[in-house]
């Protein structure tokens, strides 16, 4: 899940203070806590209340899509709704309001949450953790499926640096585990302590964005659809069977 963090109020209001009509846009897709339609309406309500008391009078309503990621999703959705809205207010991650701007270049749009990481969620702690950094070309199968790029304080790839603690924490994070500790750990449960032997190469991080943007493209849309099959005919009734 894609972990979000929602921006001080007040940062919210010094986007949206020039405007009148404006559009609080949930999404209902990756995002962590969730910000779909019922969380839009709670923003839309501190934005009225905010309205009343700086004597603003702002105009807010709130609607939602199945993501906002989806520039087709959002053409086929969203149109109806930006008549008369001066500027929307995006609950999505980063990608939410980016798409928005490419899909509607004359819309006015600013986020509504900081994107912090991609995670997984632990309910018993209560809490969400980063496990990967999108680096373009995952090394889970050399240390255990255990990502070292996010979990180690230094990225490094032959660990550990030296610094781990009796207990098995970073020497940078004292409440986090060493992630080279854990790798170790789990590699020698599987018996795969050759791997944990080879030394990995100087790595290259270009697929990870530091050549520029990354795209993927997908081939399957940009292909003709399939013809539908034809179907069956029916074997004529009343014919001689034999
Ligand atoms: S190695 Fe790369 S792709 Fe794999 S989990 Fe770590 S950051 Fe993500
Ligand atoms: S102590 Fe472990 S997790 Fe921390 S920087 Fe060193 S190898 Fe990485």
């Amino acid at each position: 899940m894609i972990v979000t963090e929602e921006k001080p109020i007040e940062e919210i209001l010094s986007f949206i203070e020039p405007y009148k009509n404006i559009l609080v846009l949930g999404c209902d897709g990756c995002t962590q806590p969730p910000r779909a339609l019922k969380e839009a309406e709670i923003y839309a309500e501190l934005i009225r209340i905010a309205g009343k008391l700086k004597d603003k009078g702002y105009e807010v309503k709130t609607f939602t899509v199945s993501r906002q990621c989806d520039n087709n999703i959002l053409t086929q959705n969203l149109t109806d709704q930006l008549e008369g809205v001066d500027v929307i207010l995006s609950m999505a991650c980063g990608i939410g309001p980016q798409t928005i701007v490419e899909t509607f270049p004359e819309v006015v749009v600013y986020p509504a949450q900081n994107t912090v990481f991609m995670g997984s969620e632990n309910m018993e702690e209560a809490t969400l953790y980063e496990k990967c950094k999108a680096c373009g070309n995952c090394v889970l199968n050399l240390t255990g499926g255990i990502c070292p790029i996010t979990r180690c304080s230094k990225n490094i790839m032959n660990g550990p640096c030296g610094g781990t603690t009796a207990d098995g924490k970073c020497e940078v994070e004292k409440d986090t585990d060493c992630a080279w500790y854990l790798i170790y750990n789990r590699l020698k449960e599987l018996d795969q302590m050759s791997t944990f032997d080879d030394i990995q190469p100087v790595r290259d991080w270009r697929p990870g964005g530091h050549g520029g943007p990354r795209r993927s493209i997908r081939i399957e849309l940009t292909q003709p659809p399939e013809p539908e099959p034809e179907p069956e005919s029916e074997p004529e009734k009343g014919g001689d069977r034999k």
